[in-house]
């Protein structure tokens, strides 16, 4: 494990990530020179905003990098089978190697995933088994990213803005109120997504179902007993530390238990 990366080789995949970093690095360059800073010399916001909004982008981004380059639980070549859990493993019919109940075969990425949750070209990664907390962090940190985002745009439109007498034919003002309504539209776009996709998340995790399960509507099928949510928190956040699982540059100590007889935590 370690520091090894995940690198998936699609170009479609590239450029969705590509999107996403342009969104966050055209928020992280334009909100504090068109609004954080001018009002912080005006003196109408203190420093620790400046400092909230970039510690903020830091950590959205990092999660992003994390998320994107985590193996998210890539099928070994010789897979070893527990004595105890044999009959819990089958055999993919795309890729011939044996594997977990609950894994999938990626056919973007060209391997089974465990606990494969969906394969997400906004991140140009599949989410599984070990990187599913990573995806989760980087929809909290786009959400918190996201929110202040509007809140400082609505801010600046109607407190900030008429403060100072301005003249409205100014093209620099003209031109800077463009790129905040881009902004603000980039703002709402990705904080309604990423409630939605967080909440859906969230629910899964709580009833221990992932999305590919959910969209093959199998739900009523799956014979699992019902986990307590202490249970399903540790299967996807980890042993240690689970609830505090949105903490930057937090590592994950995995639950390599059966899932299905796993009934400590
Ligand atoms: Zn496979
Ligand atoms: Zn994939």
């Amino acid at each position: 494990m370690g520091l090894s990366l995940h690198f998936v080789v699609d170009p479609q995949g590239w450029c969705c990530v590509g999107a996403i970093f342009f969104i966050w690095l055209y928020n992280t360059l334009f909100v504090p020179k068109l609004i954080l800073f001018p009002r912080f010399e005006e003196g109408h916001i203190s420093i620790a905003a400046i400092w909230a909004y970039y510690l903020t982008s830091i950590f959205c981004v990092i999660s992003l990098l994390r998320a994107s380059t985590a193996d998210p639980g890539k099928l070994q070549d010789t897979p070893k089978i527990p004595l105890t859990e044999q009959e819990l493993w089958e055999l993919c019919n795309k890729c011939n190697m044996m594997r977990p109940k609950r894994s999938h075969h990626c056919s973007r990425c060209g391997h089974c995933v465990r606990r494969m949750d969906h394969h997400c070209p906004w991140i140009n990664n599949c989410v599984g088994e070990d990187n599913h907390w990573l995806f989760l962090q980087l929809c909290f940190y786009t959400q918190l990213l996201s929110g202040y985002t509007l809140v400082l745009d609505f801010c600046h439109y109607y407190y900030f803005l008429p403060l100072k007498a301005i003249n409205w034919d100014m093209f620099i003002f003209r031109h800077e109120l463009a790129l905040l309504r881009i902004s603000t539209f980039m703002g709402i776009v990705m904080f309604g997504g990423m409630c939605s996709l967080f909440y859906t998340q969230i629910m899964g995790i709580l009833t221990d179902t992932t999305t590919i399960e959910k969209m093959a509507n199998c739900c009523d099928e799956i014979s699992r007993a019902r986990k307590p949510w202490q249970q399903t928190f540790s299967e996807v956040f980890g042993t240690r530390w689970k609830i505090l699982w949105f903490i930057p540059f937090r590592r994950r100590q995995p639950l390599r238990v059966s899932y299905y007889f796993a009934n400590h935590v």
